[in-house]
C-alpha cells in the first residue's frame, strides 16, 4: 500500500492540553494532533494531513492556516511553489504530528463519498473512503529532502527510473495499527537502524532478458557482454559521470563485475550516507561515503529476497548491509506502538542521535519504519 499522505480518519480520543485553552489533542489511529476545540467530536470524521505534507498557499483553505494558533505552519517552497510543510510540534510536553480539518471543508472529498454512497451502506461508504489517498485531489506534494535534487540536476539524468523494481515507501507506525493484535502474535521481525542518506538502486539487466532493450543505451561502464547496469536516486536512472557519488559506490564495489558474473537480472537497493549527503545527519568523516544495503529484489520474479536471504547475498557481493540489531517476535521486545516508538530513539552509525528503525517481517517482507519523534522536532519535520 503506498503512503496516504491525506485521508480521511476517525477521531478516536480527545484530550486536553495543558498549554492551551483552545486546543484538544486528539487521536487518529497511531497519530496524536492538535486541533481547535470543536473541530470534531470522538467517533467524527476528518480530513487529516500528515506530517511531511506540503499544501499549497494558493489554496485559501490552507492559506488561512497562518492565522491558526493550532498550526505553526511557516511558508516554504518546493519546485519553486510556496506552501505549508505540515511538521511535528511540541506543545509543553505533548507532541501534534499533523493537522486536522473538518470534512466539510472539502467537496472533493464529500462529493467522492456521496457518490460511493449511492451504491453502499454508510458503514462501506466510510470504509472505502478511508482507504483512499486525497493528496492529488487536493494538491498536496509530499516536502522531500532538496538534498538529493542538489547532488543530481535534473540534466545529468536518463529519465524516471526503471519500473521492474519497486520505490521504497515504507509505511510509519503509526499506521500500522494491528502490530500487537494477535494476528502478528507470533510474528518474526529484523530490525534494522534506518540510515539517513539517500535512496540508491544499483540495478543488473542481463543481456537475454526481454527489459535489456527498453532501457536507454549507455556508454562506459554500463554496457558489458553479460548486461546493463544502472545506477538510480530514488527518482532518476542517472548517466555514469565523473565525479557521481552514486555511481562511485557501485564503482568502488565493483558492483558492475560482480553482477555481471552472477548472472541474474537484480536490484540492490541501499542507502548512500556520507559528509556530503542529507546535511550529514550521520556524522560521516569529511570526504567518506558508503553505501548500505536493506533490500535485493530479484527483477526476474519480480519479488524481494527474504532479510536473511539480503543480508547474505550482501556479504557475498562484499558489500556493507544497514546495521541489524535482532531477529525477534516483535510482541517479545515490545508491548505497543508507543514502546516501539521509545525503541527508536537512539544512537545511529557513528554515534549521532538516529532517525529511526525499520522493522521487516521475515514471513511475508512487509516493512514499517519508527521514527525518533526527538529527530522530527530537532530536525523541524
Ligand atoms: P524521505 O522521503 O523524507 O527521505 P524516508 O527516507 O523515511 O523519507 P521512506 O521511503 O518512507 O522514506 O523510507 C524508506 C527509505 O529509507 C528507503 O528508501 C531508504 O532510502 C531508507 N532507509 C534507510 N535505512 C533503511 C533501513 N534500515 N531499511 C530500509 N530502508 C532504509
Ligand atoms: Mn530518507
Amino acid at each position: 500500500m503506498t503512503r496516504q499522505l491525506v485521508s480521511v480518519r476517525q477521531v478516536s480520543h480527545l484530550q486536553p492540553l495543558t498549554s492551551s485553552a483552545s486546543l484538544l489533542l486528539a487521536d487518529v489511529d497511531g497519530w496524536k494532533c492538535a486541533m481547535k476545540k470543536g473541530t470534531a467530536e470522538v467517533g467524527d470524521h476528518v480530513v487529516y494531513f500528515e506530517i511531511d505534507s506540503f499544501l499549497p498557499v494558493t489554496d485559501d483553505r490552507f492559506a488561512s492556516l497562518r492565522q491558526l494558533n493550532t498550526y505553526n505552519g511557516k511558508l516554504s517552497t518546493r519546485d519553486g511553489r510556496f506552501g505549508f510543510h505540515v511538521k511535528s510540534t511540541k506543545h509543553d510536553d505533548a507532541l501534534s504530528q499533523g493537522l486536522i480539518m473538518p470534512l466539510r471543508c472539502f467537496p472533493e472529498i464529500t462529493s467522492a463519498i456521496a457518490e460511493l454512497r449511492e451504491n453502499n451502506t454508510h458503514e462501506e461508504t466510510m470504509q472505502k473512503v478511508m482507504g483512499m489517498n486525497f493528496e492529488d485531489k487536493l494538491n498536496v506534494l509530499k516536502m522531500e529532502d532538496a538534498t538529493t535534487a542538489r547532488i543530481q540536476p535534473s540534466e545529468n539524468s536518463l529519465g524516471p527510473c526503471p519500473s521492474f523494481f519497486p520505490k521504497t515507501d515504507i509505511k510509519r507506525v503509526q499506521n500500522c495499527p494491528n502490530l500487537f493484535t494477535a494476528k502478528y502474535k507470533d510474528a518474526v521481525y529484523q530490525e534494522t537502524v534506518k540510515m539517513n542518506g539517500s535512496a540508491e538502486t544499483v540495478y543488473f539487466i542481463c543481456r537475454d532478458s526481454p527489459l535489456y532493450t527498453t532501457l536507454p543505451p549507455l556508454e562506459g561502464r554500463a554496457d558489458m557482454p553479460e548486461g546493463r547496469i544502472g545506477v538510480c536516486t530514488r527518482k532518476r536512472d542517472l548517466p555514469d559521470k565523473p565525479g557521481c557519488l552514486f555511481w562511485g559506490a557501485a564503482i568502488y564495489y565493483q558492483l558492475p563485475e560482480k553482477l555481471a558474473a552472477l548472472g541474474k537480472s537484480l536490484a540492490i537497493q541501499g542507502e548512500l550516507c556520507g559528509s556530503s549527503i542529507c546535511q550529514n545527519r550521520e556524522g560521516f568523516p569529511e570526504g567518506k561515503h558508503d553505501f548500505y544495503v536493506y533490500r535485493i529484489f530479484d527483477i526476474d520474479v519480480q519479488e524481494a529476497l527474504g532479510p536473511a536471504e539480503t543480508e547474505e547475498m550482501a556479504e557475498q557481493l562484499g558489500l556493507k548491509h544497514v546495521p541489524v540489531n535482532s531477529y525477534s517476535r516483535l510482541h517479545d521486545i515490545a508491548a505497543s506502538n508507543a514502546d516501539l516508538l521509545q525503541r527508536a530513539e537512539g544512537v545511529g552509525f557513528y554515534g549521532k542521535p538516529r532517525e529511526g528503525l525499520v522493522y521487516k517481517n521475515v514471513q511475508d517482507g512487509r516493512s514499517f519504519k519508527v521514527i525518533s519523534n526527538a529527530y522530527l522536532v530537532r530536525n523541524g519535520e
